[in-house]
């Protein structure tokens, strides 16, 4: 069987990356998504393993020396980092893995995966992506204007993504994903 197609989904926080993502991950059991290690501290409600691995500053620059990562980037002054072997096996063994993480990290990867996916997720507006952030309720004013001027330069950086999807519906942008992968899937022959 041929590998895994490797799915790359960045956007700007507060886009709806994880309400979209967790809605084809219901629909299709053939992909995985990677769990990053990130030295960010969990937000309430967020759980070890699921939403993230937590870990130190040391722990993760260990893992920085040691090569356990396919890609990693500081982001709001935290560092943000996907598990190579996760994704390795997962691919081997046949699966599709969605990597939902920012731009620095989606360039890294396409350049070593010049066959990975990279789709950038798109809110309607900046405003209503502020409004978003403001209704999530879990980021301090300061913590948003930081993310909005992130997000400002992170836009810029649509033309590098072989795809854009405006979330501004969630089943609509899930199937649009949806679609945009079995093509992937049948232009390399992954069927
Ligand atoms: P948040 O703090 O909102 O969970 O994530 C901040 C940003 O880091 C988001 O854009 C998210 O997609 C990105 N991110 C999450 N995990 C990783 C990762 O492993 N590597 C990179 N480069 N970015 C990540």
């Amino acid at each position: 069987m041929r590998e895994g197609l490797l799915i790359v989904i960045s956007g700007p926080a507060g886009t709806g990356k994880g309400t979209v993502v967790g809605r084809l991950l219901e629909k299709n059991t053939n992909i995985k998504l990677s769990i990053s290690k990130t030295t960010r501290k969990p937000r309430p409600g967020e759980k070890e393993g699921v939403n993230y691995f937590f870990v130190s500053r040391e722990q993760f620059e260990e893992e920085i020396k040691n090569e356990r990562f396919l890609e990693y980037a500081e982001y709001n002054n935290n560092y943000y980092g996907t598990p190579k072997d996760f994704v390795f096996e997962a691919l081997e063994k046949g699966y599709d893995v969605i990597l939902e993480i920012e731009t620095k990290g989606a360039l890294q990867i396409k350049k070593v995966f010049s066959d990975a996916v990279l789709i950038f997720l798109l809110p309607p507006s900046i405003e209503e992506l502020y409004k978003r952030l403001v209704k999530r309720g879990t980021e301090s004013e300061d913590e948003i204007r930081a993310r909005l001027e992130i997000a400002k330069n992170e836009i810029k950086l649509v033309p590098e993504y072989d795809y854009c999807v405006i979330n501004d519906n969630v089943d609509d942008a899930a199937e649009k994903i949806q679609k945009i992968i079995e093509v992937e899937k049948l232009k390399s022959r992954r069927f």
